[in-house]
């Protein structure tokens, strides 16, 4: 097997225990690039996420409740000397489970998880409160406490970033979680399990349930041991993890779906935004959920912009995660690729015309599909208004910055954006009209773990990354003295 060399364990990973689910469940992982079984690991049941739950609020009673931030500094900084040191263990995990190009996962997944950590332990001693002026004589300040247990429940897509983008933060304010991946791709979470532990971070603070789907994932959010939810996850799933969060009383954070539109005006730098149109959307087999998979552009350069766009398209490198040369790997998952099939099939149906792609790539019995630009659509298509989370772009022209902003703005997604203008009063007025929490000028995908990451409307609520990440980890107590 493929990862035999570095994914060590397959076990729930539990107090500081490797071990077999309760019910010795037990879940196959697929290679997207060939669709054969690469490994078979614990699938957790609900004794599971109770026992799970349980080391980890032990863990705040014992040593790790008790460090200062910067001792929890040291050990997060010892986190990020390990991830380095197993960056190629960490990519190629993370390639081959979820189809990625292994130099994706090198340029972007395995440093991308590495900042976010180091990004946070840097900012661990740092966790201040403030002091108050009081009109009585009394001495007022606050303290910013860890929230407790955090349920940390992540998508297929980016497993081993959107893991430490909830570790770093949680850890460095002084938490303790319970990882949910998703079952599709548990492999990265497996080996972070083992870094966590080489690094010293103590039993229990860190606790891995791989496997189960929904019911698990509820489970874990209504716990009771559970103080706070971070979730990754499609629009449907947050819907329901907030609504249950909501009716346990827990803070909950949702970060969601997303349909990015990138409006091209036609001042732009019209040779530079090509290859930032096509990185937008193909990166990642466009599964992400900040891709620009709406692309509007100003009418006197349309064709202009579609025509260099589709010959780019058309010459972007697709083929096999283990190919340095690989821009595009397979979809995750059969499921994937089918309901990209279906939503493109669709478009074409109501009216859209493939400018080019359209079509499954057979290669090796892996879950192919050619990057497609498809223009000619009305603008309540369903590849326009929903996520296809696929290597689909949609083209529409647009006459006016007021066209523009009302088209980029008419779904119920909102979280990122982008305006490609030369001229910078263009670009402060629209970005500023624009419903989304990211936003891009003369750029696409540009992400630091100091900037906050999230969107708005559909796409989700609270920020991941920049300090206010580890606020949301907090909470605030106020304490008041009589100095009388
Ligand atoms: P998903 O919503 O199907 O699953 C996400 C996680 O939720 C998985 O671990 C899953 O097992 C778990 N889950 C399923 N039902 C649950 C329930 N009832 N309660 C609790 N947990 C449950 O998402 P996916 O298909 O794995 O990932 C793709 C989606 O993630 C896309 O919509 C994408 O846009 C979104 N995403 C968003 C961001 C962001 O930061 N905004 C980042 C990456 C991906």
């Amino acid at each position: 097997m493929a990862t035999e060399s570095t994914v060590q364990h397959r076990e729930l990973f539990i107090g500081g225990q490797w071990r077999a689910a309760a019910d010795n469940g037990r879940m196959d992982v697929e290679d997207p690039a060939t669709g054969t079984v690469i490994a078979s690991v614990a699938s957790a049941s609900l004794g599971d996420v109770d026992a799970a739950v349980n080391a980890a609020r032990e863990a705040i009673a014992g040593e790790w409740g008790k460090l200062s931030g910067r001792e929890r500094s040291r050990i997060l900084l010892r986190v990020v000397d390990l991830m380095r040191e197993r960056s190629e263990d960490l990519a190629q995990a993370e390639s081959l489970d979820v189809g990625k190009p292994v130099s994706l996962a090198r340029a972007i997944d395995v440093p991308g998880a590495i900042g976010q950590i180091e990004y946070y332990a840097t900012l661990a001693p740092h966790l201040d409160g403030a002091v108050r002026d009081t009109e009585a004589p009394t001495f007022a300040y606050t303290r910013r406490e860890p929230r407790g247990v955090v349920a940390a429940i992540s998508p297929f897509n980016f497993p081993l970033i959107l893991a430490a983008s909830k570790i770093g933060p949680a850890l460095a304010a002084g938490n303790t979680i319970v990882h949910k991946p998703a079952p599709q791709t548990p492999l990265s979470a497996l080996l972070l399990a083992e870094i966590l532990t080489d690094a010293g971070v103590p039993a229990g603070v860190f606790n891995l349930i791989t496997g189960g789907g929904p019911e698990i994932g509820d489970a874990l959010v209504r716990h009771p041991g559970v103080n706070m939810v971070a979730f990754t996850g499609s629009t449907t799933v947050g819907r329901i993890v907030a609504a249950t969060a909501g009716e346990c009383l827990k803070p909950v954070m949702v970060e969601l779906g997303g349909n990015g539109a990138n409006l091209v005006f036609a001042d732009a730098d019209l040779d530079k935004v090509v290859q930032t149109i096509v990185s937008a959307f193909v990166y990642n087999t466009g599964q992400f959920c900040m891709a620009g998979t709406r692309l509007l552009v100003e009418r006197p350069v349309y064709d202009r912009v579609v025509d260099a766009v589709a010959g780019a398209v058309a010459a972007v490198p697709v083929g096999r995660p283990s190919d340095p040369g690989s821009v595009v790997g397979p979809l995750v998952s059969r499921a994937q690729l089918e309901r990209v099939e279906r939503m493109v099939d669709d478009a074409i149906a109501s009216g859209g015309r493939a400018v080019v792609g359209g079509s499954r790539i057979e290669l090796d019995g892996g879950y192919y599909y050619a990057p497609t630009v498809i223009a000619g659509l009305s603008n309540d298509a369903l590849a326009i208004q929903e996520e296809v989370f696929g290597p689909v772009l949609t083209v529409q022209p647009f006459d006016t910055e007021e066209e523009a902003i009302a088209l980029a703005n008419s779904t119920a997604y909102g979280l990122a954006a982008g305006v490609q203008t030369r001229d910078i009063a263009r670009a402060h007025r629209v970005t500023a009209q624009l419903e989304a929490g990211l936003l891009w000028v003369n750029t696409w995908s540009a992400l630091d773990p100091a900037v906050p990451f999230g969107g708005v409307k559909n796409s989700g609520w609270g920020r991941e990354s920049g300090p206010e990440a580890l606020e949301s980890y907090t909470r605030v107590k106020s304490v008041t003295i009589d100095l009388s």
